[in-house]
Formats: structure tokens, sequence, C-alpha cells
């Protein structure tokens, strides 16, 4: 069992398109654990508290109106090094520069649209993984 975790989504345009179980399988295969995990549909006022700190810039009425259109997968994964693990397998925001074989590069349709969330901190997955998760669900 790692130490370390971060908090991810796989956002509407994933689920929607069916890209659910693939993602989880490149996650596992890359050695990630999945310790909680859960399907939920976000309110806007959940999505605007979530991503406060991008409130104001100009994608975010976008972002906001995206990641409510329908449910999302919501997950804590464990790994050494989780967070800049986990951003390194999902690549660039911007899929047009993303790496081959990260998820972004793989199942991203638009910056916007990139088919996955995944924490820029340690501080930030602490945050993240207590907005979705009661401690009940997080046994490990
Ligand atoms: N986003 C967008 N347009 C932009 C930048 C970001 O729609 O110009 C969306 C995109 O879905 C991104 C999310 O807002 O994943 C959060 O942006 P951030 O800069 O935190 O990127 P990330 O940490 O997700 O790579
Ligand atoms: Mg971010």
């Amino acid at each position: 069992m790692y130490s370390d975790f971060t908090f991810s989504i796989i956002k509407p345009n994933a689920v929607r398109t069916g890209k659910t179980g693939p993602i989880l399988a490149l996650i596992n295969e890359s050695g990630f654990e999945i310790e909680a995990l859960r399907m939920v549909r976000m309110t806007v006022a959940q999505a605007e508290s979530f991503y406060s700190i991008h409130k104001g810039k100009s994608f975010f009425d976008g972002l906001i109106e995206f990641m409510t259109s329908g449910p999302v997968v919501v997950m804590i994964l464990r790994h050494d090094n989780a967070v800049e693990e986990f951003r390194k397998l999902i690549g660039a925001t911007d899929p047009s520069k993303a790496a081959p074989g990260t998820i972004r590069k793989i199942y991203a349709v638009s910056v916007q649209m990139n088919a996955v969330h995944g924490s820029d901190s340690a501080e930030n997955a602490v945050r993240e993984a207590d907005f979705f998760f009661s401690g009940v669900e997080r046994f490990h």
C-alpha cells in the first residue's frame, strides 16, 4: 500500500463515450491503486466550489457547464509520488501538447473536454479527496 495519494476525475466526455473502463485499465496498468471510486453528477454549485481556484478565468463558465453536463467518476489513487506520477500519466492540459501514450493524448477531444482531472499538488489532493469522499469510504 502506497502512503501517497492523488485525486482524479474521469470527465463527462469520457464517461459519456464509454471510456471509463479503458481509462481505469490504463490507470491500473500504470501501477496506481484505486483506494476509493464513485460516480456522481455534480450540481453547478458543487462544480463551482470544486473549481473555485479558477473563478474569474475566461474558461470558468464553460468548464462548469461541461463538468455538470453528465456524470463523472471521482477517485482517490495511490502511488509513490502520486501527484507528479499521475500528472505524467494524464499529460498536458492541452491534448495537442500531451505526450504520446498519455490519457489526454488518447482520450481528450479538446482543452476543455480533456477526459481526466488530476490534482496539481499534495495539498490540493487532500482538499479534493475530502470534497468527494468521507472517512468511511477511505477504508485503507
Ligand atoms: N480548461 C479550459 N480551457 C483552458 C484551460 C483549462 O477549458 O484554457 C479546463 C480544462 O478542462 C482543464 C480545467 O479547465 O483541465 C482546469 O484547468 P487547469 O489549468 O487546472 O488544467 P489541469 O490542471 O486540469 O491540467
Ligand atoms: Mg489544475
